[in-house]
């Protein structure tokens, strides 16, 4: 069970944690907890560590960032043992959750899920233990694992338990078919295969830490995303559809549509290169130094030459390192040889997803025309197995993913 911000984010509402928990634990499930911060907490922590440097020690950043989670675990072990549940809350080295060391955005390398079995086989104590951290297998320091990475601390515990399922709890109660505060219409979906929900999740939907899904789908630990928010004594702890979205195994959906889900993001910027030389090497001269700058390039659309001599190539990086990307291609411009940057940073990427594509042809098509009617135009198209892209102007995000939803039968 794993318990997201919102879900801790007062005492009151670390009571109602604990009620969910002793509700499972009473109905004979062994389970493990997992908490984030109180919500607000780690980007005030991260706020000082800021104020104090703006160039800091990632070491000590993360020595800063990981004490939110120390709190909640802490207080969510006094109120399970206030209700008369057994609890022992778990630091990341006190498991230990190894990692890597890239202080701020450490990968998870193993852990020993022993203690915790034992513990609860011995005594029903259930362990509470604090998302977001681990320590480094090299220094022995502590580390986090990048924002939003308690969701991928309960994956990962989960795995090592070796779990029947990781209830994510958060402020939403499933995965829906697109963001709900844009299409009011949207649905709630019961299932979403692995491999769907990590496009959703790395296209824009923020239920979940893109990292948690990878690993979910590498270990097979079955994941629930469900609302802390639905009262802990109306639930049957035994029924075996609470409300809530499964996500898991392609062969566990029976009922497969084509278009399972539409995501979008604003957080997009584009760079077009003009008439550079239409020759071997420059885009390696072009996407070379920005992979040194550390900056993912996502859509990538090179034109056919026209005059046989130049090309123009187009390509979008996240918002937050537009001006660093522009920095980068212009300090190499010598080197790549092009006449002009055009630049937009007023750009959306929407994002169609479903496994049902692979068998189906013709459905990007429909999105053309559907926005041609629309009067949208679209700037650039990517296109993989079991999804495609288009970057549009800002101003239509809301329009095109409303046209799409409805387009492809999701509308509730
Ligand atoms: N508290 C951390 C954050 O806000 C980790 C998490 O909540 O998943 O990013
Ligand atoms: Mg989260």
């Amino acid at each position: 069970m794993k318990f997201g911000g919102t879900s801790v984010a007062s005492i009151e509402r670390i009571r109602n944690v604990a009620q969910h928990v002793k509700r499972e634990v009473d109905a004979g499930h062994e389970v493990a907890v997992v908490v984030s911060a109180m919500s607000g907490k780690t980007n005030e922590l991260v706020g000082w560590a800021a104020e104090a440097s703006p160039l800091h020690d990632a070491r000590e950043y993360d020595a800063v960032v990981a004490s939110g989670e120390q709190v909640t675990s802490g207080l969510l072990a006094i109120a399970l043992q206030a209700v008369g549940i057994q609890a022992r809350s778990w630091q990341g080295w006190q498991i230990p959750i190894r990692t890597s060391d890239a202080h701020g955005a450490a990968r998870i390398l193993e852990i020993d899920g022993g203690e915790i079995i034992k513990r609860f086989a011995e005594r029903k104590e259930v362990a509470v233990v604090s998302g977001f951290q681990g320590v480094s297998k090299d220094t022995g320091r502590i580390t986090t694992l990048g924002r939003g990475g308690s969701d991928t601390s309960a994956v990962a515990i989960a795995a090592a338990i070796r779990a029947d399922r990781c209830d994510i709890y958060t402020d939403v109660d499933g995965v829906y078919t697109t963001d709900p505060r844009v299409v009011p219409k949207a649905k709630r979906l019961e299932k979403v295969a692995f491999e769907e929900m990590l496009e959703l999740a790395s296209q824009g939907a923020k239920v979940l830490q893109v990292r948690s899904v990878e690993l979910g789908m590498v270990h097979n630990v079955r994941v629930f995303v469900r609302s802390s928010f639905d009262k802990p004594e109306d639930i049957d702890a035994h029924a075996n559809h609470p409300p809530g979205t499964l996500i898991c195994s392609e062969e566990e959906i029976v009922e497969q549509q084509v278009v399972t889900g539409i995501a979008f993001s604003k957080d997009e910027a584009q760079i077009s290169v003009r008439q550079v030389q239409d020759k071997p090497g420059v885009a390696a001269a072009i996407f070379g130094p920005l992979a040194e700058a550390n900056i993912n390039v996502d859509m990538i659309v090179q034109n056919v030459s026209e005059d046989g001599a130049t090309t123009d190539l187009t390509f979008t990086v996240p918002a937050a390192d537009y001006m660093r990307a522009k920095e980068t291609i212009t300090k190499a411009k010598d080197a790549i040889g092009y006449t002009r940057l055009d630049t937009a940073t007023d750009v959306a990427k929407v994002s169609v997803i479903g496994i049902g594509m692979r068998s189906h042809a013709g459905v990007a098509a429909q999105a053309f025309k559907a926005l041609s009617a629309r009067n949208i135009n679209i700037r650039a198209i990517t296109t993989s197995e079991i999804k495609f892209s288009l970057l549009i102007d800002a101003a239509y995000t809301e329009l095109a993913v409303r046209t799409l939803h409805t387009l492809y039968g999701l509308d509730a």
